[in-house]
């Protein structure tokens, strides 16, 4: 190609770059418009994996790029990397999973960051410093941040808040010290030892964030570590003037605030509360109302109970993900159906441990759209429903959130299950919920407790009613 042909060749491959970027960016907000809600969901993630796709094709035409061998390599091996996660992972180690991924998406953004600081510090301007410093801060905490939220969702890290005296204070001294050296790189970008420093103390400060929060809270940290990686990518956009990392970066970084505020807001905590609160250090003890003795129910009698029922909802919890019990549930109710009985299901929007859990779980066992209801929704019919099945729910139906001002539940929106005519609660023993708090509901004259697996527990009432 001759020299003429070149430059039109570039200006052609700019124009079709930015093309690629802006169908890209449209793609991802259809995307996550569709993902609002579940009958469309499974549309929005594909339509943002064909953003993807065209954001990938539009970045691989770059004249920029030096050398396609270590970027193939690159995407060869992600490739089968998340090939394997999505075949091996289960469903119930899905947050620890998220965890990973945002570490991975993190660090990438903070090393890009790093490689722009060594190559290019001496010409970029103060806004691209600033940015860049940003970049790399949100991205070395996150990842850390992230790393120490999946090591504890997995158990590997002690899931108990870590604390100790003076930690709120140290972590602010931190945190201080980390922005004094992003100020002082943005006036003289060539001291490298402080920028060093600077992504040393953003790695720290990760850890640090993280340890004194406990494991149940980790999915809405979760969800402020994706926003902060979120905002990462899109400071890494302005960095690299990059459109497309732009509005990704922001969509993600305020999408994940909304979620982690929707997420407080559901479990009537404040992110203050979710982030210094210590929630979980202490087992707390009884709580008003949870005395007595806990009455057992046979299956044989449960069976009889939901068969002659005119009405029966169930509300699953985290414990409906943890035996797996989806598939058991829908036939049961299909038993019931077929028998005329009218069935619906009351979705707490924190049941499980993730937002969206038993929405997804529901919908694996193709259970139709139209008879979950959320908790608003389900909570004026209580009391004309003749049965409740709670599937290892615990903390969603506990009625001190709503009775007992004491409670470090109190004011947290339940389903109000205790309104029904009879409650089966399905759990395997006396074990306590995500709080640790225990349950009044159980001790209640409404309530009967069917001991065993959920899925097991399920299965033996399917049969039963099948034999009325
Ligand atoms: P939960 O309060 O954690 O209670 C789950 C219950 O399931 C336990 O009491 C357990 O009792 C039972 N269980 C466990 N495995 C079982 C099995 N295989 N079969 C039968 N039962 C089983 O769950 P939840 O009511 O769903 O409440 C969710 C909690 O997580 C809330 O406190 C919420 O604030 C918190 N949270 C949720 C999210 C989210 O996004 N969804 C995020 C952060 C925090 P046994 O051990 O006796 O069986």
């Amino acid at each position: 190609m001759d020299h003429a042909a070149t430059t039109t060749f570039l200006n052609g491959s700019s124009y079709f770059i930015e093309l690629t970027y802006l169908i890209a960016s449209i793609l991802f907000i259809l995307g996550l418009k569709a993902m609002s809600h579940p009958d469309t969901a499974r549309k929005g993630m594909f339509l943002a994996e064909a953003g993807m796709l065209m954001a990938v094709i539009g970045t691989l035409m770059n004249k920029q790029i030096v050398s396609y061998e270590w970027i193939l390599g690159g995407l060869v091996a992600g490739s089968i990397v998340g090939a394997l996660m999505a075949i091996w992972v289960p469903m119930t180690a899905m947050p620890e999973r998220t965890a990973l991924s945002h570490a991975f998406g993190a660090a990438a953004a903070a090393l890009v960051g790093i490689a722009e600081y060594t190559v290019n510090i001496s010409e970029m301007s103060k806004f691209k410093i600033g940015a860049l410093g940003f970049e790399i801060m949100l991205g070395a905490l996150t990842t850390t941040g992230s790393l120490i939220a999946a090591g504890k969702l997995k158990g590997i890290i002690k899931g108990t808040p870590i604390q100790f005296k003076g930690q709120n204070f140290l972590n602010m001294l931190l945190f201080l010290a980390m922005v004094s050296s992003f100020v002082y790189v943005m006036i003289n970008p060539l001291a490298s030892m402080v920028f060093y420093a600077m992504v040393g103390m953003a790695v720290l400060f990760g850890v640090m964030l993280v340890i004194p929060i406990g494991a149940a809270d980790m999915p809405v940290v979760m969800s402020l570590l994706n926003s902060y990686a979120g905002l990462a990518a899109a400071a890494t956009g302005f960095v690299l003037s990059n459109n497309v990392l732009i509005i990704a970066g922001t969509l993600d970084g305020f999408s994940g605030l909304i979620l982690s505020i929707l997420m407080c807001k559901a479990m009537n905590r404040s992110i203050f509360n979710v982030l210094f609160g210590g929630f979980g250090s202490v087992i707390h003890e009884a709580t008003a109302g949870a005395t007595g003795t806990m009455r057992e129910i046979s299956p044989e009698d449960a069976a009889v109970q939901l068969a002659y029922a005119k009405k029966v909802v169930f509300v699953p919890g985290y414990g409906l993900a943890t035996a797996q019990a989806q598939h058991a549930v829908r036939e049961l109710a299909n038993k019931l159906e077929e028998r005329g009985v009218e069935v619906k299901y009351g979705i707490h929007p924190v049941a499980g441990r993730m937002p969206g859990h038993m929405n997804v779980l529901l919908a694996e066992a193709n259970v139709p759209y139209e008879v979950l209801y959320e908790m608003d929704q389900i909570n004026p019919e209580m009391s004309t429903t003749d049965v409740v099945v709670v599937i290892g729910a615990n903390d969603v139906v506990n009625p001190d959130a709503r009775d007992n001002p004491n409670s470090p539940i109190a004011g947290m929106p339940i389903i109000e299950v205790d309104r029904a005519h009879s409650v089966i609660v399905l759990k395997r023993g006396q074990g306590r919920g995500f709080s640790g708090l225990e349950n009044p509901l159980f001790f209640k004259n409404v309530t009967s407790m069917l001991y065993g697996d959920a899925k097991a527990s399920l299965t033996n009432l399917a049969q039963a009613v099948q034999q009325i």
